[in-house]
């Protein structure tokens, strides 16, 4: 009997949930289905300073909002947990030392200054990138009796130096590799925690996955994966990496160009199984070539060695498309329940009416008043542009500003509140000698369209983060575009 079908989902929770998770999530939860198999939800968080539980919690979330569900997850427990990696260091630092007994890998007590001098040498002398292997050399008696006095070290993979290195990949066939051109790659920091290629290594195998489906990016990484695979002794999974999704002008999906986390598409009234059929369509198309199709059909159909490898292009508009089908395909009942369930469910009506019910005459002013707090985007007219603009600046430059108020105060908060948008500005203004009033006028005509408005940041926490990133976004780019 052919081995089960077992697939997983790896994220790392260091942001907000990527709609390139989705994507990867969904071919995996096909194969798994289409085979009975089991698909797992692996949570990779051995960056310590990068891991947060509220991103956790908001993968967990986004996928059970699209339906993907797991059979296997931190959540859900079941037979190879724990499934975050934070709580199976034991288990990393126990296989390390296998490898090490083995001669597979080695300790390494280079000093983080002999590692920057080699890499300026490097540089210079237009060399070899990478670690110079010098302590594969030292005698691994000597080397324990180091470890054992205390030295710092890190423990490194011992790569092949010379010859190719060959691995198979479902879509691609045979991707060779130089040898030479691969590091010897950290296994274990000096920390103890392992990185990325040991622990994936090695969760995949105890975790008996059959199929390991990632995005492109990763393929890099297989010559030092399959190094691991053999110095263990196990045998290596099945190969797949999806093409990246990329922006209508075919660089690499970027928050810049398109809107990437997936509560931006709850939250601007996207439908579930619209965003999931859409994703399908990535490097996939249904044997008679139809748009529209439900999970279960392409369960059904999935065949992942007819995946296209050409750059899938993620166009919001064509989703918006989409989506307009689905929701036509709704029944007006149908419709009233979707519009209850997020936009119009008790939990953001209370939101906003906390935030309006001082401000309204009758309840006739309530959709009038607020109607900014259930649209989308926003397309800012002239006046609302003219009233962005910094006092003393351009709109370029005041474009630029808020920009910046996205990339580095807005986008790195994952508990989105009044307390913690308000922090992040208001720092923002000061380590940029902005006048707070001077911002916040543009943020608040960009977020809602009006110049007045409930108190701002209030405002923004109950518009949430999605909404009001994407507004700015749109503001920065209408204000660029402003002839000077
Ligand atoms: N933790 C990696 C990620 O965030 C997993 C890559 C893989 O699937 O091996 O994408």
């Amino acid at each position: 009997m052919a081995a089960a079908v077992r697939t997983r989902i790896a994220p790392s929770p260091t942001g907000d949930p990527h709609v390139g998770t989705a994507y990867v999530a969904l071919f995996n939860y096909a194969l798994a289905r289409q085979h009975g198999g089991r698909f797992v939800l692996r949570i990779e968080d051995t960056d310590r300073e990068r891991s947060s539980s509220e991103a956790e919690t908001m993968i967990f979330d986004a996928l059970r909002w699209l339906g993907l569900e797991w059979d296997e997850g931190p959540d859900v427990g079941g037979p190879h947990g724990p499934y975050r990696q934070s709580e199976r260091t034991e288990i990393y630092r126990e296989h390390a030392e296998r490898l090490v007994a083995a001669g597979a890998a080695y300790p390494c007590f280079c000093t983080r200054e002999r590692l920057e001098e080699l890499r300026a040498e490097q540089k210079a002398s237009k060399g070899r990138f990478g670690y110079d292997r010098r302590c594969r050399a030292v005698d691994p008696a000597e080397a324990a009796r180091r470890r054992a006095a205390g030295e710092e070290h890190v423990i490194r993979l011992a790569m092949p130096t010379d010859g190719e290195i060959v691995v198979a990949d479902l879509l691609r066939g045979e991707v060779r590799f130089a040898a030479e051109q691969i590091d010897d790659q950290v296994l274990i920091k000096s920390d103890g925690y392992p990185t990325y290629h040991l622990a994936n290594v090695v969760d995949d195998h105890l975790m008996e996955i059959s199929h390991v489906i990632r995005a492109e990016e990763w393929i890099s990484s297989l010559p030092k994966h399959l190094r691991l695979y053999q110095a263990f002794g196990w045998r290596p999974p099945v190969f797949c990496h999806l093409p990246l999704l990329r922006n209508p002008d075919t660089s690499k999906i970027s928050k810049r160009k398109n809107p990437v986390s997936l509560n931006y598409y709850r939250r601007a009234g996207f439908l579930p199984e619209a965003v999931l059929n859409y994703l399908a369509l990535m490097g996939w198309a249904m044997p008679d070539e139809r748009d529209q199709f439900t999970l279960d059909e392409f369960v059904a159909a999935l065949d992942l060695a007819k995946i296209s490898l050409g750059g899938p292009v993620f166009d919001l508009a064509r989703l918006a498309w989409l989506n307009g089908r689905y929701i036509r395909d709704l029944s007006p009942e149908g419709l009233v329940e979707r519009l209850r369930a997020e936009l119009l469910g008790d939990r953001h009506l209370l939101a906003v009416a906390r935030l309006a019910h001082e401000r309204v005459e009758t309840l006739a002013d309530f959709v009038p008043y607020a109607g900014y707090f259930f649209s989308g985007d926003l397309a800012p007219d002239e006046a609302a542009l003219g009233g962005m603009v910094m006092r003393g600046r351009t709109a370029q430059e005041t474009a630029r500003a808020l920009r910046e108020v996205l990339s580095e105060a807005l986008d790195p908060i994952l508990d989105w509140t009044a307390a913690t948008v308000e922090t992040a500005l208001r720092d923002f203004c000061a380590r940029h000698d902005i006048k707070p009033k001077e911002l916040f006028m543009p943020i608040r005509i960009a977020t809602t369209g009006r110049t007045a408005t409930p108190p701002l940041f209030d405002t923004m926490a109950v518009l949430g983060k999605e909404i009001c990133r994407r507004r700015l976004g749109l503001a920065a780019d209408a204000l660029g575009a402003v002839k000077a």
